[in-house]
């Protein structure tokens, strides 16, 4: 746990990373009133540190040195190889046409108008969607779980309808995803993907 006493008006908790408490105080605040709030928010603060032990678990699940991901299922790079002189860029990159791609083109039959899909590498963004209707799909999405792919799917092809984040948008999902607040919640486990290098 640590304390930074700053020039500030209220007090304020948060867990990084690591699961480690980090209390913001007032200068002028005595510590039992810190730690009286600290009391308040213990259960708050558990959950937190259970939601980043879930995801160190997740992180430490994946070995992408000797496996390689499709639709959520591990498996065997030598295997998978066999002999071939194939990078896991290209392998994923198949892959990602052929799964990804082939499940995007037909959730986009339901929107009934020209939806082109592409695909993206980026760091930070599992997907995008302009007023073109141009639907930039990150090429990691092939490791995600197929609930999941189809998630970023129909988030996107929702933004064909709705370009912004409105109730309005949401209930587009919900109507094709009515458990999509899980997904949702689910995906961001696996968000270290875009920033990790799996090749
Ligand atoms: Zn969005």
């Amino acid at each position: 746990m640590e304390l930074i006493r700053q020039n500030r008006k209220t007090i304020v908790i948060t867990v990084n990373e690591n699961g480690e408490v980090i209390i913001k105080a007032p200068y002028f605040i005595p510590d039992s009133k810190i730690y009286s709030f600290l009391n308040e928010k213990q259960s708050w603060i558990f959950k937190q540190q259970q939601k980043i032990r879930n995801r160190i678990n997740v992180i430490n699940s994946y070995d992408f040195v000797n496996y390689v991901y499709v639709n959520g299922q591990k498996y065997d790079w030598k295997e998978v190889k066999q002999g071939k002189r194939k990078s896991k860029a290209t392998f994923y990159t198949q892959e990602f046409n052929k799964n990804v791609i082939k499940r995007a083109e037909k959730w986009g039959i339901l929107f009934e108008k020209k939806i082109l899909f592409k695909l993206c590498n980026s760091k930070c963004i599992w997907g995008s969607c302009n007023a073109k209707n141009i639907i930039k799909l990150n090429w990691k999405m092939i490791l995600l779980p197929i609930e999941l792919q189809d998630y970023i799917i129909v988030h996107e092809l929702c933004h064909t309808k709705q370009l912004n984040h409105s109730t309005k948008f949401w209930e587009e999902v919900a109507h094709l995803l009515p458990n999509y607040k899980i997904l949702r919640n689910k995906l961001k486990e696996y968000s270290f993907l875009l920033k990790t290098d799996v090749l």
